[in-house]
């Protein structure tokens, strides 16, 4: 890590800054959960099919199990009429098929040993002297095939993984009913602040609600980390570091948020200076260049700024990626669009910039249209944005119609 005294104030990109988190952090141990407590977690070890899946050839549809060479000669003008036979169920061993019957079939029931095709029930129709057939079936019509989807062995899920309900649908297809995942980490939240107050609490003319707390003990349980509330410390250096020796001993990651700019009332980067390292204090983005990136003692810290919106964004942008690169997570990012922007943008050319949109399909594109004010304290266009915009660094002016990505909000 860089020392104190070389703390870097020139700014950097939003990608050299985690780049710069990134490269501190290292990896929780593992652990095996339950199925039921999957969702969200990140894979530590691939997910191995333990057998063929299906297990079995079975029926795609509920209809009648046939040999197909027994109704060669069905047409619509001669049908041809097969006697009912056995019953194949869904949940009972395979039956042996008797020639020239129909065993009726339930779908996902074994194959009868013998028949070689399934003819729906809608393609046929009842008749005194049993099931008549209108056409004349290919051998393996409506029939799922042992190993067709996954075969025993293959890798289904690859480590790195973060689990989605569909995936815990896949593992538990697979055989796994306990994978292994990367431990959550446990996240210490503190927000910082004389004007503070609880929500529901009502302030004072000079006072501010906290609403970030709320907002970072939600987004540290989306991203899969276990909430540390520290609470609300005031602006007071030795209570800060007070603060921040304590969260230290109980957290993977340190987060905070506010008292990170340039105020003579900022003291957050002194005092994780002194109790450790600061690598990176100024990102060249919008919103949110303030942010300190360090650690006090061994602990990885975060220093996010105050207003609301760019806590917002730099969560999303650097400890949320923390926090799932903690856990051994391979996409560290939400997921990018190309959109097009409704209406021109302006913004410094330095700062990579990160604009509020709702998206809509228009025609044949993804538009992206400002979901309302974009100050760094307007928290209402945050809650109605769909993504957030990224125009990159190096350009100023961004004419309507412009391509260009949207990070979906997770
Ligand atoms: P600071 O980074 O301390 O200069 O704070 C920047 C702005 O964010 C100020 O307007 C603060 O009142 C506001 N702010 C700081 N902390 C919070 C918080 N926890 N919740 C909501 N707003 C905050
Ligand atoms: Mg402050």
């Amino acid at each position: 890590m860089v020392s104190a005294a070389r703390a870097p104030s020139a700014a950097v990109s939003v990608d050299a800054a985690r780049h710069i988190l990134l490269g501190a952090l290292g990896r929780m141990p593992a652990e095996e959960v339950p199925l039921s407590d999957a969702l969200g977690r990140v894979l530590a070890v691939d997910v191995v099919a333990a057998t063929d899946l299906p297990g079995s050839d079975n029926s795609a549809m509920d209809g009648y199990a046939v040999l197909a060479s027994d109704l060669a000669e069905a047409r619509p003008s001669s049908p041809a009429i097969l006697a009912q036979g056995l019953e194949a169920r869904a949940g009972r061993p395979s039956v042996e098929h008797r020639p020239g019957t129909a065993t009726i079939i339930a779908t996902g029931a074994p194959m009868p040993r013998g028949a070689d095709a399934v003819v729906p029930v809608e393609q046929t129709s009842r008749v005194r002297a049993g099931i008549a057939f209108d056409g004349a079936p290919l051998p393996g019509a409506h029939l799922r095939h042992r190993g067709e989807d996954v075969r025993a062995g293959t890798t289904i899920l690859g480590a790195g993984r973060r689990l989605r309900s569909y995936d815990v649908g896949v593992c538990a297809a697979a055989g796994m009913a306990r994978p292994w995942v990367g431990c959550r980490p446990r996240v210490a939240l503190l927000s910082s602040g004389d004007e503070l107050v609880p929500p529901g609490a009502v302030p004072e003319p000079h006072q501010v609600t906290d609403s970030n707390s709320a907002m970072l003990t939600a987004a540290v349980l989306e991203a899969g980390g276990l909430p540390v509330p520290i609470g609300v410390v005031g602006d007071d250096r030795a209570a800060i570091s007070r603060v921040l020796e304590r969260a230290r001993d109980g957290a993977d990651i340190i987060v905070s948020s506010a008292g990170v700019s340039m105020g003579a009332h900022d003291h957050i980067r002194e005092c994780v200076a002194e109790l450790g390292a600061v690598d990176q204090w100024k990102v060249a983005m919008r919103p949110g260049r303030p942010l300190v990136i360090g650690s006090v003692g061994a602990t990885p810290f975060l220093g996010l700024p105050g207003n609301p919106v760019s806590s917002a964004v730099t969560f999303l942008l650097f400890a949320r990626a923390a926090i799932l690169a903690l856990q051994g997570a391979t996409t560290l990012l939400p997921s990018l669009m190309p959109v097009v922007l409704a209406e021109g943008l302006e913004k410094p050319s330095e700062l990579e910039t990160y604009v509020r949109v709702r998206l809509e399909w228009t025609e044949d594109r993804l538009v992206a249209r400002s979901s309302g004010g974009q100050g760094s304290a307007m928290m209402h266009s945050l809650g109605a944005a769909d993504a957030l915009a990224i125009l990159p660094a190096g350009v100023a002016v961004f004419a309507a119609g412009r391509a260009v990505q949207a990070m979906l909000l997770p």
